[in-house]
């Protein structure tokens, strides 16, 4: 194929985070193996992820599908040109991620709010910003990097509509921490295009040169146009799911990320690079829908790519 030449051909490329071993999965009822989790980061960096966020480390009574972190690292696959992060709450998570050996970045995760932080993680805004500087300067000082992902960027399950210069003053405390980049998380899946394009330009603008990373979830239907509100605003890393599973314990009907395969579909035929592969991605769709015992939320996962295989043969036989 002549895959060399489309990639020269495209402008841009934006980075996917593959987040369903843990945002994707956490929410789900159904208790799924350790071998299954194994297989899903297998499928990811098959089609062609690079940065998967594999795991937890939290109390197993709060989130019983993250029970098995320690035996999900040790089985990894060992792959140099892979990160693996591993998501902590505090230094004691930190420190358990950290002793596996297996986990290359931490993710930490400051809460807009004081009401959702407490709930989330047991402490204020402000103690949650320094709970991931904290995060970021114990990784850093293992070899290892650290990233932030800032909770309810765009609204708040409890206190509702969260001010932007909150999450601008949060952005620039945790980004002097020395972070690969900061995220913001529309947790609930409340965002509009126009709130992200304003509040990514603002971020990056007062954390530049650290790129922002977005994660969002379909909740009301604009994960889609979200990313890509997020991406003309100069967004440069996004969070996915295959499937589009997961969900949030404080946001009741909260649906599951962006799906993979949806956003990949979008970019490539907007001709933005994401190094994935489509048809592998929905092959993932289908197995993991085996695994739950469900159809997936992903919708490229049931429609297919566009266009087909067969299709692209054909023209190229007209063209001949
Ligand atoms: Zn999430």
């Amino acid at each position: 194929m002549s895959e060399k030449l489309y990639t020269k051909s495209r402008k841009r490329v934006i980075e996917m985070v593959e987040v369903s071993p843990r945002d994707g999965l956490q929410n789900e009822k159904r208790d799924v193996a350790t071998i299954d989790k194994l297989a899903l980061v297998g499928r990811a960096i098959d089609a062609g992820s690079r940065r998967i966020e594999v795991t937890s480390f939290v109390n197993p009574r709060a989130v019983p599908q993250m029970a098995d972190a320690d035996a999900v690292c040790a089985d990894l696959p060992e792959r140099d040109d892979v990160i693996y992060i591993g998501l902590v709450m505090n230094m004691r998570g930190a420190e358990r991620a950290i002793a596996t050996g297996r986990i290359d970045q931490l993710g930490a995760v400051a809460v807009s709010t004081d009401q959702f932080a407490m709930a989330n993680q047991g402490q204020t805004s402000d103690g949650s910003v320094e709970a991931c500087r904290d995060i970021i300067a114990s990784a850093k000082e293992t070899g290892l990097t650290g990233q932030a992902t800032i909770a309810a960027s765009f609204g708040c399950p409890f206190e509702g509509e969260v001010e932007e210069d909150r999450v601008i003053a949060m952005a620039t405390a945790i980004a002097e921490a020395g972070p690969v980049e900061i995220a913001l998380a529309d947790t609930i899946g409340v965002a509009n295009p126009a709130h992200v394009e304003r509040l990514v330009t603002r971020v990056r603008e007062a954390i530049d040169p650290l790129p922002v990373r977005v994660h969002f979830h379909n909740t009301r239907g604009t994960g889609l146009a979200n990313v890509w509100a997020a991406i003309s605003a100069g967004a440069s890393i996004v969070d996915t799911s295959i499937g589009g599973l997961g969900g949030c314990p404080f946001a009741p009907g909260a649906a599951g990320n962006v799906a993979t395969e949806d956003v990949v579909y979008m970019l490539d035929r907007a001709g933005i690079a994401t190094g994935l592969d489509l048809e592998k991605l929905i092959e993932a769709n289908r197995w993991l829908s085996g695994v739950m015992e469900k159809e997936l939320p992903a919708m490229v996962g049931r429609a297919g790519g566009f266009p087909k295989p067969d299709m692209k043969s054909k023209r190229e036989r007209t063209n001949a």
